[in-house]
């Protein structure tokens, strides 16, 4: 008889062991990297579930390294989404030392159709990783979060999907007025010079020329040649205003400007964008749809 115990006991752990949620108060443990992706999570889960987000406002997701808090929150994570295609570079490596069946970290990224992706040299992937910056990969962001929750809570799929259905919803209704702002500055105006190469995506969805001081990573400094020749390109251009980012120090920007005006021209610094990083939790900015909102009337009102 005790024997026979024993072994339903075993099997009791192993079960509970598999049982990959809702331990403390019976909701999953979702782990994200970016705040683009925390925001979207809890959009999408709602008070249904309990999101860590390593990385706040101002960070730059391409030089963070995982603390020894981050990586137990990882360890004890139910679910962990991440951008992917390298964006996270550093923290790939723990991603994979941690690879198991049960917790796959998720690359968001891994939906996106990727012959529709920018090809770049910078990264391990091939691939520009701030595909964030279209709105329609964002919604596939979404679809896949949705589909994720729903499979480790199906309890909740209900809750995931009608989150997933009036955040798409407004998603498009972003869509609609980052069009409608883009439409008021001239096709010659759109050209749009940042810290570093975050904005493609932006330019090819919304019909930007977009030029990065840095290259696409933030790990490789400019060199004075890019500096000047850009600075040329500037002056050619007539560009009114170039822009620093949140998640980048200023004096890359502020060095450019400088170039410009020792050419003996002027160009404005358009104001603060936000690139790989939402600006504080709890303003607009700190929301994605805050934050493009933002970014888009911020570079059409400097550059008209
Ligand atoms: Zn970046």
């Amino acid at each position: 008889m005790k024997k026979y115990f024993v072994l339903f006991c075993l099997c009791a752990l192993l079960l509970s062991n598999c049982k990959d949620k809702k331990e403390e108060n019976g909701k999953l443990n979702i782990v994200t990297t970016t705040s683009m992706i925390t925001d979207l999570v809890n959009n999408i889960g709602g008070d249904s579930i309990n999101v860590q987000g390593l990385m706040g406002s101002g960070v730059d997701p391409h030089l963070y390294k995982a603390s020894e808090g981050d990586v137990s929150k990882l360890v004890n994570a139910d679910i962990i989404f991440y951008n992917g295609l390298h964006l996270e570079g550093k923290l790939v490596e723990v991603f994979e030392k941690m690879g198991s069946a049960t917790k796959t970290p998720i690359a968001l990224a891994d939906e996106i159709d990727e012959t529709t992706l920018i090809g770049s040299d910078y990264f391990a992937s091939s691939y520009d990783p701030h595909v964030w910056f279209d709105i329609d990969y964002f919604k596939q962001f979404a679809e896949k979060v949705a589909i994720v929750l729903s499979e480790k809570d199906p309890e909740n799929k209900a809750v995931f999907e009608a989150n997933k259905v009036s955040y798409i919803s407004e998603l498009e209704m972003l869509q609609n007025k980052v069009k409608s702002v883009i439409e008021t500055l001239p096709k010659e105006k759109r050209i749009l010079v940042t810290a570093h190469d975050a904005f493609n995506y932006f330019g090819k969805a919304y019909g930007f020329e977009v030029v990065g001081l840095q290259g696409l990573s933030t790990a490789t400094e400019a060199g004075v040649q890019d500096v000047q020749k850009l600075a040329t390109f500037i002056i050619e251009k007539q560009i009114k205003a170039i822009f620093v980012e949140s998640s980048v120090p200023k004096r890359t920007i502020e060095a450019l400007q400088a170039a410009v005006k020792s050419k003996g021209h002027d160009v404005e610094i358009g104001g603060t964008l936000y690139s790989d990083a939402l600006g504080n939790a709890g303003t607009f900015e700190g929301t994605y749809i805050g934050m493009f909102d933002y970014n888009v009337n911020t570079i059409v009102n400097a550059l008209k």
